[in-house]
């Protein structure tokens, strides 16, 4: 993983369990606490020990300097100091991601899963088609 983003942040990899609005039963955008449903904008309640846990006990390594360092915070985005370099960052929330088939020719689509609905166009046969989640 050497060509990771510039020292503004580090992705995390650990994502929050993926839930549905239970009004509207789309996707709730990840992560945990108030979540706002962009779809019918009602707001959710979410806690995940395990999730929190996980995101205490992450290893990340120092945009700066490379040293692995132990997140220790439970929350995404966290800003976090390298105690080597002291260099500041941020451990961005996951945005998780998923595979789709084109309708057309059935080539393999990666995406960041996002709430609602998109138009895609594959890159393979330009066949446009929508995906919502
Ligand atoms: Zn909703
Ligand atoms: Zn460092
Ligand atoms: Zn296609």
């Amino acid at each position: 993983m050497s060509d990771e983003e510039t020292n503004s942040g580090v992705e995390s990899r650990i994502s929050a369990p993926d839930l549905s609005c239970p009004k509207c039963n789309h996707l709730l955008p990840n992560g945990l606490g108030v979540i706002r449903c962009l779809m019918c904008k009602s707001e959710v309640k979410v806690d995940h020990e395990g999730t929190k846990k996980k995101w205490r006990e992450e290893k990340i390594s120092c945009p700066s300097c490379s040293k692995v360092l132990i997140c220790g915070v439970d929350k995404r985005p966290a800003n976090l100091q390298c105690a080597a370099c002291k260099t500041h960052f941020v451990l961005k929330p996951n945005r998780p991601k998923i595979e789709i088939a084109c309708p057309a020719c059935d080539r393999k689509l990666r995406m960041n899963k996002r709430p609602g609905e998109r138009d895609i166009a594959c890159p393979a046969c330009e066949v446009e088609f929508k995906v919502s989640f």
